[in-house]
């Protein structure tokens, strides 16, 4: 099956208003030169408006064909949950796509894959495509436990799902080590994990369900990297941290997916 690749750039707490105002139309503008793939901006969340202003989205749908995403979400729909936002809160802003179980937050933040699975659960159901992240610490791949670790990761953080539901999931793999640090994995490492991934969908949905996932590297994609790992068969797209903050590289790696 060919699979529609999707290049998403997470801005994780970086910009300010005119600045994310002023990438997003960037990407808007050159957005052209990655016809094909899906491409999607995944601003801080107090900066989701603004962006989705700059964007001109309406109903999740931008003319140049850039989709909003955010970068975290809670798994109840309302309540007294301090800080945080609903599924149903991040459609109401135009999103269309949200990133769950980052390594950041799992670390930083403790996320389990239990409660990321709810996070997965209540996405589907307002109707986001969540794009859930797994990947090994450098302790854990050194130790041959990577598969192991991505196993579990992406047992657990799809726990509860139909095989419907999978269908409509975003997997990133992004190997702990390689976020943010310029180390990126070589295709082959992230080719073999996609693989073990894939066949791990294969096995809670079907061969065929398996076969139309979306399956995102992330960790250190820059320009001059993104072609390699575009070549191997089962990576679909990019997770884009740091070179999502410049339109230029972040379009020449979505363009890198046609
Ligand atoms: C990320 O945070 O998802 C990421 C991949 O970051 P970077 O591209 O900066 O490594």
């Amino acid at each position: 099956m060919s699979r529609t690749s999707i290049v998403a750039g997470n801005w994780k707490m970086n910009l300010d208003r005119a600045g994310s105002i002023a990438l997003a139309k960037a990407v808007a503008a050159g957005r052209a030169q990655a016809g094909g793939v899906d491409v999607v901006l995944c601003p801080p969340s107090i900066y989701l408006s603004a962006v989705g202003d700059a964007l001109e989205i309406s109903a999740g749908v931008s003319p140049a064909g850039v989709g909003l995403g955010g970068q975290n979400m809670w798994d109840q729909p309302s309540g007294a949950f301090t800080g945080e936002i609903s599924a149903s809160m991040l459609v109401d802003m135009g999103c269309r796509y949200v990133i769950l179980g980052h390594s950041e937050r799992r670390t930083l933040l403790a996320e389990t894959d239990e409660l990321i699975a709810s996070k997965v659960r209540a996405a589907l159901a307002a109707e986001l495509t969540p794009i859930v992240c797994v990947g090994e610490q450098l302790a854990e791949r050194e130790a041959d436990r990577t598969h192991e670790v991505v196993s579990r990761q992406v047992r657990g953080s799809l726990a509860g799902l139909t095989a419907d539901d999978l269908a409509k999931v975003v997997i990133a793999y992004e190997p702990v080590w390689a976020i943010g640090t310029g180390k990126v994995a070589t295709p082959e490492q992230a080719q073999d994990v996609h693989a073990l991934i894939r066949s791990l969908l294969a096995e809670l949905a079907s061969p065929g369900i398996a076969d139309g996932i979306r399956i995102q590297y992330g960790g250190s994609v820059k320009p001059g990297n993104a072609a390699d790992l575009a070549a191997q068969p089962d990576i679909d797209g990019a997770l884009v941290g740091g070179a999502s903050l410049e339109a230029d590289g972040f379009l020449a790696i979505a363009a890198a997916f046609r």
